[in-house]
């Protein structure tokens, strides 16, 4: 263990999680966290459902207790943001001319949520990402009663469904045929669409938005493009994000498409690593270059760096995991799969209990349940495997799939 200071950028899923497995292997250099957010690390996947709701409040959204910052010696700096360095020199400068010195270096600066271009920059029209951005659509919520979703990702989704359990109208304006079609096929989309409209969301497809009509500074509502016009006193743009890229390309980082690309356990160069959204992963597992925006996946980045920070280099081999809530349906997906290749289906669709299977040259690339997390784990199992699996078998309910799954080797 020979690093000395750690110096992480981003205070999200992969740095605080990097930053405490340091600890928890018993790193015990300098450990700092530079993050541009006002607030310090928070789960960010509530802030779509429980807190956006108002299930659930401030003390329960943050990661860790103020303390335990200081108990573990972390240096947490907020309010800091990176605008350049250089790695020669082992330095980061900072917005407003400071300078910060490190041994190892950790970047994981996540998305910014795309806007419209043509999306008026009023007061009722918002973005999700942060805290502070779910607190004031939360406040927006309580106001107005007619939520406008640009976009049926599963940030639109989320969002929508929680708004229909505060009793408000909801319109989502999907720009696609079928939500959700590229990630998860277009059968499970019509799935989700139909979820949606049975909980009352007005989800209209293959629709953009033609017109804005503002009235004292704010939103009142669109023409869309078929023509009708509707109201709106909330407007949520959710149409994915993009990656932070800027203190990796300041930083000359390799960049391929939208990541920065990483080896097997997440360096990009001697003592440099990167993770979470931003970074494109050579999975050793799926044997494929990845970059995927999930929560667990960014924690267990950071959990990965830490190791190979403290104990030396490891790959990092789990697979990619997530999760949405919605209404009472929970979806779980494992691996990297395509919504274009081969789906085969198991289970009871029209009961909503069902999984899917993603195939591409006769081995399991993904698999979808909803509300069957046994079967999820099951599913990751078999992906591991990488052996050819009989489609018959997958799809037939009375066949125990754990039976397929090859016993490991001693
Ligand atoms: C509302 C919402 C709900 C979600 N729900 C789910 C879910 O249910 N399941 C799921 O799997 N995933 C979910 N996600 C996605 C998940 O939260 C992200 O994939 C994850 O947060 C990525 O972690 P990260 O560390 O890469 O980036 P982030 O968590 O975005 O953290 C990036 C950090 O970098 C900081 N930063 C950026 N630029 C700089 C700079 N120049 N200098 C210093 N600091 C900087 C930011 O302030 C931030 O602290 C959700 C995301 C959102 C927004």
């Amino acid at each position: 263990m020979t690093a000395k200071r750690v110096v992480i950028v981003g205070g999200g899923g992969a740095g605080d999680a990097a930053a405490f497995a340091l600890r928890k292997r018993g790193f015990d250099g300098e450990v700092v966290i530079l993050s541009a957010d006002r607030d310090r690390p928070y789960d960010r996947p509530y802030l779509s459902k429980e807190f956006i709701r108002g299930e659930i409040e401030l003390p329960k959204v943050f990661l860790h207790e103020e303390a335990e910052y200081s108990k573990e010696k972390i240096e947490l700096r907020l309010q800091e943001s990176v605008v350049g360095g250089s790695l020669a020199d082992r330095i980061l400068s900072l917005q407003g001319g400071g300078e910060v010195k490190f041994d190892t270096l950790v970047v994981a600066t996540g998305g910014t949520p795309r806007r419209l271009p043509d999306a008026p920059d009023s007061y009722n029209v918002f973005t999700l990402r942060s805290l502070r951005d779910s607190q004031t659509v939360r406040d927006a919520l309580k106001r107005g009663s007619r939520l406008l979703l640009v976009g049926a990702g599963f940030i639109g989704a989320e969002v929508g469904a929680s708004a229909r359990k505060l009793g408000k109208e909801v319109l989502m304006v999907e720009a696609a045929p079928v939500p959700l079609a590229r990630a998860l096929g277009s059968e499970v989309g019509e799935v989700y669409a139909s979820i949606h409209r049975s909980h009352g969301v007005d989800v209209r497809t293959s629709t953009t938005i033609k017109d804005w009509h503002s009235y004292g500074g704010r939103v009142v509502g669109v023409t869309l493009s078929d023509g009708r016009r509707e109201e709106a006193d909330v407007v949520l743009i959710a149409i994915g994000i993009d990656p932070n890229l800027d203190v990796p390309r300041a930083l000359g980082l390799p960049i391929e498409g939208t990541g920065v690309r990483v080896d097997e356990g997440l360096r990009v160069a001697d003592d440099v690593y990167c993770g979470g959204d931003i970074a494109l992963h050579p999975h050793p597992v799926l044997q494929q270059s990845i970059r995927v925006e999930h929560w667990e996946v960014a924690k267990h980045h950071g959990r990965g760096i830490a190791a190979s920070i403290a104990s030396g280099y490891a790959p990092v081999t789990r697979l990619p995991y997530f999760w949405s809530d919605q209404y009472d349906v929970s979806l779980e997906y494992r691996g990297h799969a395509s919504g274009d290749d081969r789906a085969v289906w198991r289970g009871d669709k029209a009961g909503l209990h069902f999984a899917v299977f993603y195939l591409r040259e006769g081995l399991i690339r993904g698999v979808l349940t909803m509300n069957d997390s046994k079967l999820n784990e099951i599913g990751g199992k078999l992906i591991e495997a990488r052996r050819p699996v009989d489609e018959k078998l997958l799809a037939d309910v009375s066949t125990d799939l754990s039976t397929l799954v090859p016993a490991p080797t001693p």
